[in-house]
């Protein structure tokens, strides 16, 4: 663990390059062919067609040369490979749970854990869930229930632990359904639905009194424990000598298990895991994932994927690593700040996220801002971000119009060890350009959109031009 207490100004990326891959460079000319041919969703354009990509940081993080090593060591047995007993050390070792089971990612361990818990009609109690973990608990049959700290929504106002619960909330619903409907706890660190905003340790021990006091396991779902350990670090009193590896630790002792991405603080492209004390439900798991995944020492996974995992788990610790992690997102986050341009502040872990209702107010939710937004930042710069609004989370009405969802957030996420600072500079300088013209921007409509998950291929077009705001003089909306 290196703490280098770095004396400069300048957070400098702790890493040389070497290996490289070109950036897709493109003209606007070719980006406006490319977003009507993918009908104004980000998700239907070709990534070699992207310049900057920031749709998710989620397996878009650039491995090591000693995870490279660890790829070519991997032992590929199919079962007791040395590279699983690795793996296992190596989660035994961060989190001192016992029972450790490999998925090939996040949505697998939830699936499993909550298809083994068999919680038909009880409840879920969480910070926030992300999606795919109340889709989960959802198709189980349990309740998702979110209960995020007051003041996670007040986008504009700064606090060091937005991710927190609401722990009060919390006991008051655990009392009123009574403590055996409440299945299980699970707190995200960071709070991805919110901002990648993380929970500080009091929040969390709170959070282990009221489990404990009604006996409801608790389990973090851990994808970015980190940057979590990390902002604790900086932010909460008493730990501002303590090594993040301890603090981590200390995270992880609170809870009764764990689930993970690892495509996120595990630094690699692919994994997960799945880890408990509790003897009989990971016998339960482990039945579900030989089904569905593979047998218990590798899960779905190749064993070189079980070795790169092993040792991102490390590196991801390392303290300058974290410093220029944390660093690169309010570095993003202050750039935008500075244009005049609204985010979720502060900036969480893993992005920035941009207020686009407050941004671009002349557009109606249900024209989605977020999107018109996303798809603007392509056009203009080749950067793809993602839209959190109305178009993924929006409610439908009968004749499945979109009703407005509580927020409309584009997310610019950071892949982790790809891009550099000037990179962001680019990004930021960009952003500033659409600051400066926003009121040109136009508003979209649906043309096709499935019921469920319709972010991912709904159809849309540029709304009919004398429905848009253009200012006198103004440029066409979509056209030059
Ligand atoms: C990414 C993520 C998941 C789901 O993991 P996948 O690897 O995408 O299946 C679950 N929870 C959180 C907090 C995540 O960020």
């Amino acid at each position: 663990m290196k703490n280098t207490n770095w004396p400069w100004k300048t957070i400098i990326e702790p890493f040389k390059i070497k290996m490289v891959e070109p950036l897709g460079i493109t003209s606007r000319e070719e980006r406006l062919k490319l977003l009507e041919q993918a009908h104004y969703n980000l998700f239907n354009i070709k990534a070699e067609k992207v310049l900057i990509d920031m749709l998710t940081d989620s397996g878009t993080g650039a491995m090591s040369a000693e995870q490279w090593a660890g790829i070519m060591r991997g032992d590929e047995s199919y079962a007791g490979a040395r590279s699983y007993y690795n793996f296992e050390r190596a989660i035994k070792d961060l989190t001192g749970l016992e029972e450790i089971i490999p998925v090939h990612q996040g949505r697998a361990a939830e699936k499993i854990l909550f298809t083994a818990l068999n919680g038909k009609g009880k409840y879920v109690i969480s910070n926030s869930h992300f999606d795919t973990t109340r889709a989960n608990v959802e198709s189980s049959g349990a309740i998702a229930m979110d209960f995020p700290a007051k003041g996670a929504l007040d986008f504009d106002k700064p606090a060091d632990f937005k991710g927190d619960a609401d722990v009060r909330a919390m006991e008051a619903f655990v009392k009123e359904k009574g403590r055996k409907n409440v299945i299980m706890c699970v707190m995200t660190v960071t709070n991805n639905s919110l901002g990648g905003q993380p929970v500080s340790m009091a929040n969390l021990k709170a959070v282990q009194n009221l489990c404990r006091k009604y006996s409801i396991p608790l389990f973090l779902d851990c994808a970015r424990f980190a940057e979590n350990a990390y902002f604790i670090k900086l932010r909460e009193k008493g730990y501002n000598k303590t090594p993040v590896k301890e603090i981590a630790e200390e995270m992880f002792e609170l809870a009764d298990g764990a689930m993970m991405s690892s495509k996120k603080d595990a630094l690699v492209n692919m994994g997960g895991f799945l880890a408990m004390n509790d003897k009989d439900l990971s016998l339960k798991c482990r039945q579900l994932l030989i089904l569905t995944e593979g047998f218990s020492t590798y899960g779905g996974l190749s064993g070189r994927d079980l070795e790169a995992i092993a040792i991102g788990l490390k590196e991801v610790l390392d303290e300058d690593y974290l410093q220029y992690r944390i660093r690169s997102s309010q570095y993003l986050g202050e750039g935008l700040l500075k244009h005049g341009i609204p985010i979720v502040n502060p900036p969480g872990g893993h992005g920035v996220y941009i207020n686009a209702r407050k941004f671009l107010p002349h557009i109606k939710p249900v024209n989605f801002p977020g999107q018109a937004l996303v798809c603007r930042l392509y056009l203009e710069g080749g950067i793809r971000a993602v839209e959190i609004g109305t178009l993924m989370f929006g409610k439908r009405d009968a004749k499945g119009g979109f009703l407005p969802a509580p927020m409309e957030l584009v997310r610019m996420a950071m892949p982790r060890r790809v891009y550099t600072q000037s990179h962001i500079d680019y990004v930021i300088e960009v952003l500033a350009h659409l600051a400066k013209n926003r009121e040109k921007i136009g508003g979209l409509e649906a043309v096709e959109a499935p019921l469920v998950l319709s972010h991912f291929t709904a159809k849309l077009k540029p709304m009919a031009e004398e429905k848009t705001a253009v200012q006198p003089g103004g440029r066409k909306i979509w056209k030059r």
